[in-house]
This record gives structure tokens, C-alpha cells and sequence, in this order.
């Protein structure tokens, strides 16, 4: 393509340009254009413009070029078309300037309707979080410190996640393949429901700023079977990065519930979902090309294909593993049943912290196969969650539950307050549940309700506590008013 094609179509703009440079006798006139235009821009409206090949917004691809019928092509695919014309033995553009010939007819755009040019822009993020750079990674201990303001405890599967980010991100920034190659620093969680897993990694993705795709291991299935096929997560992922395969290829993938696509013991039939979909992750994992649809989340001819690679990928697999600490329970037992400790035989059996135990030996019983695990290095444990740690997690954090209704209720000038027991009560609650700290959120906006509907009507209301009482429904909350303190029990 030669440059003149594009000038032909920001024409306007040049002439608009043109025409703002020039005579004295039209600068008041012009002030007020700029007047105009800066209005037009704060006149944002929340949306942006797409592309109607690639799909891919106008903050990634950069200025769009309008077309007639408001639709609007990035320059990436502009130039790939011309480039496409050009290519060929024929130069087609050359016959653009023979007459009668016409290679796009405006005419036929007219039934072209394009279904949504426009996208809502995202939200800006807030000024006050401070991201990691992941081009000059900070040292684990920088990492770790981050993840401690919003994940409660599990100081180990912190630490061992730090060190495994920094490596993995330095790798990707020095890219050296030469003799000594750094292994990739895919990691495998293991911990009970509802112990930070997945809350883990996304407040890492969110701290690394890096796109990051969730997926159940349980929707995927070898290709060609109902379910999903295993590289649908890359293109889950180039969804989370908007389109942009360079951002894609420094994110992160985390694989939940993994330990549902262990080898099933005793089956004679096609195992579709679970071993083979682990022998079909082999190569994801290691680092290999991905031929994924661009804007949509399966192949066909009418959606353009792009090349991912997912080298330098970070995979995260976690999973609960119901029965693998019988498995460790066994192992060990079996140890000291021979010799002379044969009476500590019993001392796995209350042990809380068995499944931190965990070897490769046991994750192979388990049904998981030696090449998979063999991808994923870095292995950790996380802890199941006890009290006094639902207990913090409901108001340590820096987006804590209670603080979320806390500032709610500020705006309406009341002050909330959770004494002790009230904190100890829900995370008994919750503790019953069996669901580590999922539970926590329901329990409180139950009780949340009724002090949200009620406090708001009364505007002399000042401060509300929140007390063991009220949440074993035995009493009701301390409420004072403004200017003077009379306790009034509901
Ligand atoms: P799972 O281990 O099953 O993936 P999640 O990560 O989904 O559990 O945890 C559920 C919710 O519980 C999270 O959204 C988070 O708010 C809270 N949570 C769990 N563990 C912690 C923790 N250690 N610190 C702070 N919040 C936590």
C-alpha cells in the first residue's frame, strides 16, 4: 500500500488542520472551535469506538478510521487489507484508479449495519492502588508485603507464590534461552474450599496488573468432546487482555478445581475428561503456539484466528484434593509402622497440618499423571481456615467486609461498629458451614439487611453496634443517637 491511500482518508482532518493554522481574522473563530472540541471531549461518554474486523477496542489499537455507515477499522486491519490487495501477482490497487472499477461499494455498507460499533470504556483505575511493575519485579519480600494487605494468613502459600512470581517474571524479562534455561515457574495450590485459592490470584493479577483467566477444569474436555477444549482458556485470556496477544502472553491462567481431572481409578472407558485433558495441558503448560479466535470464544470461519504463545505464560492450577491426606496419612504410617515407631502410628491421625506433607508420590496416587506434575514445580499447601482467622479476614483486610459497610453507613453519617463477640459469633457461623470464608459474606448481609433497610429512615440515628446478641437472635444491636448516648435494646 503507498502512504497516499491513507492521506486520501484523514482528508478531513487535514483540511480541518489546515484551516486552523491560518489567518489572524479567523482566530477568534477558531478559539471557539478549540472551545468546542474540548468540550466534545469532556463530553465523554463512557463508551469507545471498536473495530469491525478485530473487535478490538480503540484504547488498544489506536486512532480508528471512520468509515461510512459509522463503522470504523482499526489501522492494524486497514493496512492488512491493503496489504492483502497488494500482495497478490496483481497489484489491485492499481486497477482502483481505472475507471469503473470500484473494489468497496459504498452502496452495499447501506445494509451493512454494523451491530455494535461502540464498547463502554473501562473504569480508570483508582489513583491510590499502586501496582508492581512487572518489567522491574520487586524483590519477593515486596511482593509478599503487598499480598499481606488483602489475604489473611496462609504465610507460606504467600511466600512460596512470591518467590515463584518473581522468578517467573524475571525469566520473561531477561528472555535468555541460552545454556542454562530457567524452568517456568507454573505453580499447583492445594487447599480445603474456601481458603483464598482463587482470591489469591486474583489479587495478584490485580497487583501485577496482568490479565488473568479463570476456568474450571471440570468444563474441559479433549478436543472434539462436548465441553470445552483446553485452549479455550488462551482465549479466555486474550479476552481479559481486550484482544491484545502481547499483554495475553505475560498473563495468567488459573486452572480451578484441577484435582477433578485426576486418572480415574478402575475405569475401562475413554477417560475424555480427565486424564487426557491433563495429557492435553502438557503443552500449554510447557510453552507452545495457539491458533485462538479473536472476539469470540470458538473457531469458525467467519472470526479472524491469532497466534498466542504461551511461553511465558503463568499457569496457577488449584484444587481442593478431597482424600489425598488419607493417601498422605498412609504413606507415613506405613513408615513408622516398621521399625521401632510403631506406636507414633497414630499420630497422623488428628494432625491439622498433614496435607502441607504432600509429595509429588502422593499427587500421582491421587490420580494425577507424573508428566503433568512434572510442569507444574513449584507445589504448596494452604491452610484450612480456623476462627481467629475468619475472624481477621472480616475486618483485617484493606477491602475487609465490615469496612465496606462501614464506609456505606459514613456516607449517611453513622457510625458501625462490630464489638468482639459479635465477630466471633459469625465466624462460628461460618465455621459450621464447612466453607472457609465463602460462608462470611452470606451470614452478614443476612443480618446486614434489616440495619441497612432501618437505619436510614431515622435520621437521628448516629452509631449502631452490632452485637453477639443480635446475631445469635437473642438481642439487637446498640444503637445511640446523635449528641447523646441512650443505649436503646431492641
Ligand atoms: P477457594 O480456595 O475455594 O478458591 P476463594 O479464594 O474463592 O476460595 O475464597 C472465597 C472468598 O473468601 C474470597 O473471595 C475472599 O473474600 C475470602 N477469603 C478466603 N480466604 C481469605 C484469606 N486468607 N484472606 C482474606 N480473604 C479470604
Amino acid at each position: 500500500m503507498s502512504d497516499q491511500d491513507f492521506i486520501i482518508l484523514d482528508e478531513e482532518d487535514t483540511k480541518e488542520k489546515e484551516s486552523g493554522r491560518e489567518t489572524p481574522a479567523e482566530n477568534g473563530r477558531n478559539e471557539m472551535d478549540t472551545r468546542g472540541q474540548e468540550k466534545d471531549k469532556n463530553r465523554d461518554d463512557g463508551y469507545e469506538k471498536i473495530c469491525f474486523i478485530c473487535h478490538r477496542p480503540e484504547s488498544v489499537t489506536g486512532k480508528m478510521i471512520d468509515l461510512p455507515n459509522h463503522i470504523t477499522v482499526c489501522p492494524d486491519c486497514m493496512q492488512r487489507s491493503f496489504d492483502a490487495m497488494t500482495s497478490g501477482s496483481i497489484d489491485l490497487s492499481r486497477l482502483m484508479n481505472m475507471p469503473g472499477v470500484q473494489f468497496l461499494n459504498m452502496a452495499d455498507l447501506e445494509n451493512m449495519q454494523p451491530r455494535a460499533q461502540k464498547i463502554k470504556k473501562k473504569k480508570e483505575k483508582p489513583k491510590e492502588f499502586h501496582q508492581l511493575n512487572i518489567r522491574d519485579i520487586p524483590a519477593p519480600h515486596k511482593i509478599k508485603a503487598r499480598l499481606d494487605e488483602y489475604v489473611v494468613g496462609q504465610e507460606y502459600a504467600k511466600k512460596a507464590m512470591s518467590v515463584a512470581v518473581y522468578n517467573h517474571y524475571k525469566r520473561v524479562a531477561t528472555d535468555t534461552m541460552d545454556d542454562i534455561e530457567i524452568e517456568k515457574s507454573n505453580m499447583l495450590m492445594i487447599g480445603p474450599t474456601g481458603s483464598g485459592k482463587t482470591y489469591l490470584v486474583k489479587t495478584l493479577a490485580r497487583l501485577l496488573d496482568v490479565p488473568l483467566a479463570i476456568t474450571d477444569a471440570t468444563s474441559l474436555t479433549e478436543a472434539g468432546y462436548i465441553g470445552d477444549d483446553i485452549e479455550s482458556v488462551v482465549s479466555k485470556l486474550l479476552a481479559a487482555a481486550d484482544n491484545d496477544v502481547e499483554r495475553a502472553e505475560q498473563g495468567i491462567i488459573f486452572i480451578d478445581e484441577i484435582d477433578k481431572i485426576a486418572k480415574k481409578r478402575n475405569s475401562n472407558q475413554r477417560d475424555v475428561s480427565g486424564e487426557s485433558v491433563q495429557q492435553g495441558m502438557l503443552k500449554l503448560l510447557e510453552g507452545s503456539e495457539v491458533e485462538v479466535p479473536v472476539g469470540a470464544n470458538s473457531k469458525n470461519a467467519m472470526v479472524p484466528l491469532t497466534t498466542v504463545n504461551t511461553k511465558n505464560i503463568l499457569f496457577i492450577c488449584g484444587g481442593a484434593f478431597p482424600d489425598l491426606e488419607e493417601i498422605i496419612k498412609e504413606r507415613l504410617q506405613k513408615k513408622t509402622s516398621m521399625g521401632f515407631n510403631a506406636e507414633l502410628k497414630d499420630k497422623y491421625e488428628h494432625d491439622k497440618d498433614l496435607l502441607s506433607k504432600v509429595t509429588v508420590e502422593d499427587l500421582r496416587k491421587f490420580g494425577m499423571i507424573p508428566e503433568f506434575l512434572g510442569r507444574l514445580p513449584i507445589i504448596f499447601t494452604l491452610k484450612g481456615l480456623d476462627k481467629d482467622m475468619l475472624v481477621k479476614i472480616l475486618k483485617e483486610p484493606r477491602n475487609a467486609i465490615l469496612k465496606q459497610y462501614q464506609k456505606l453507613l459514613a456516607l449517611d453519617e453513622v457510625k458501625l461498629d462490630f464489638d468482639d463477640g459479635a465477630l466471633e459469633a459469625i465466624a462460628e457461623k461460618a465455621m459450621e458451614k464447612d466453607t472457609g470464608a465463602r460462608a462470611l459474606r452470606a451470614i452478614i448481609e443476612e443480618f446486614m439487611l434489616d440495619i441497612m433497610y432501618e437505619i436510614p429512615k431515622d435520621d437521628s440515628i448516629g452509631q449502631v453496634t452490632i452485637t453477639r446478641g443480635y446475631i445469635e437472635g437473642t438481642g439487637g444491636p446498640i444503637i445511640q443517637l446523635r449528641g447523646q448516648e441512650v443505649p436503646r435494646l431492641g
